[in-house]
């Protein structure tokens, strides 16, 4: 597998881009790593770096980006914060990561069984989680119709619209994405990650 620069990453489009994260994670499911030199990875992007995406996921230890679409250096910008949320910082690393370094694709990846998704279920409060549960509760308040204990198939649910809240987000409140977007240079997508099968499904 090729490392990128600037000619290859110039060369993707925002369908390509989607087109080898979904063939990366088809490789992830079935065991079979595609081919890479890292240290020869880190010496080809010494001097710069031009990867073809930016994916915003979760800290969940079992969601690193890179390994379940089979990434190596260089390939893709990895924003990651417990239950995926959007704020004003990861809204300026996205920027940066289109914008300025070239990504053709913003991938909003939730995934089953998130903790953070399922504490704000539950209106857990503790220390600066509580702030950060605030903004996964507009999800919350999608689903939950009156006071009762959520499901764990109502939590699967809220995760889901949370994803897509993320992404509303993104393109109400970054006016450089979502004219991008507009322009056909880059593709706004969610997806989903199941943690008992590592499969990434696209929204
Ligand atoms: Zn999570």
């Amino acid at each position: 597998m090729k490392t990128q620069n600037k000619i290859t990453q110039d060369k993707i489009t925002p369908d390509d881009a989607r087109n080898m994260l979904v063939e990366g994670n088809k490789r992830f499911v079935q065991n079979l790593k595609a081919q890479r030199n890292l240290q020869q990875q880190v010496a080809e992007t010494s001097n710069g770096q031009y990867p073809f995406a930016v994916v915003l996921s979760c800290i969940d230890s079992r969601v690193p980006a890179e390994l379940v679409f089979d990434q190596g250096i260089g390939d893709i910008f990895s924003a990651r914060v417990a239950g995926n949320i959007v704020n004003e910082d990861i809204l300026g690393s996205i920027e940066y990561a289109c914008k300025v370094a070239g990504s053709k694709i913003v991938v909003v990846m939730g995934h089953s069984k998130c903790g953070a998704v399922t504490a704000a279920c539950q209106d857990v409060e503790l220390g600066n989680i509580t702030a950060l549960l605030s903004k996964i509760k507009p999800a919350v308040d999608t689903v939950r119709v009156n006071e009762e204990e959520l499901s764990a198939d109502s939590i699967e649910e809220v995760a889901t619209k949370n994803v897509e809240l993320s992404i509303e987000r993104i393109r109400k409140e970054s006016s450089i994405l979502s004219e991008m977007e507009k322009e056909g240079q880059i593709e706004i997508v969610g997806a989903m990650y199941d943690v008992s099968n590592g499969r990434v499904e696209l929204l």
